[in-house]
């Protein structure tokens, strides 16, 4: 099976990756990962991928591309993969569909209070990096890990500006690619405010599993 995940920061893409992995069998393809792995590895694509975020500028499409287009070719993608963060424009869309076929591109839905409400109570240690949430996950102590006794921050990026920026630019991206996958016939939404256990199970019942 070869699926898109696309959704709003705070869908819980993540854990769903992790769940797809075991429940469908999924190898999780991330560009984000792909990217970071690259630069701490210190490989020529990492150096240079370096060099463009230094800059302030975002990796260009022809780059993103044949990084992902590697990858799927690698023996572990053939049995099928979730997609994360590609594609991101039509131009990276158009070229996926020249070189793979994908079975589904799943749109998990959320509405922006429950983006805003989920991010804005994120916490993460300073020391260990362990992260809470101040409703679903608290800390025992306010402020204070439970792991290491370091003290608890929010991310920049989960600021309250910082998350209307982002999901600013995540409606801006977005709204074309669920358009253009909707007028080809592979675009399945799901709503992704209940427990990720939950939308699982939905997704597997949507893909006939
Ligand atoms: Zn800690």
């Amino acid at each position: 099976m070869k699926l898109v995940f696309l959704g709003p920061p705070g869908a819980g893409k993540g854990t769903l990756a992790t769940l797809a992995k075991e429940n469908l069998s999924l190898v999780h393809i991330s560009t984000g990962d792909i990217f970071r792995a690259n630069i701490r590895n210190q490989t020529p694509l990492g150096v240079q991928v370096k060099a463009i975020l230094d800059s302030g500028s975002l990796v260009p499409d022809d780059i993103t591309i044949a990084i992902v287009k590697d990858r799927l070719q690698q023996p572990d993608a053939l049995g099928g993969y979730l997609l994360d963060g590609f594609p991101r424009t039509i131009v990276q869309a158009q070229a996926l569909s020249g070189f793979e076929q994908l079975d589904a591109v799943v749109n998990f839905v959320l509405k922006d209070s429950e983006v805003v409400r989920r991010l804005s109570g994120r916490r993460v240690c300073k020391s260990c990096g362990t992260g809470f949430h101040l409703t679903s996950l608290p800390p025992k102590k306010e402020g204070v890990c439970d792991k290491c006794g370091g003290t608890l921050m929010q991310r920049p990026d989960d600021e309250a500006s910082a998350i209307q920026e982002r999901l600013r630019v995540y409606h801006a991206q977005t709204a074309p690619l669920v358009e253009w996958y909707q007028s080809r016939g592979l675009l399945k939404e799901i709503d992704a405010s209940p427990a990720p256990e939950t939308v699982m199970k939905v997704l597997k019942e949507l893909m006939g599993r």
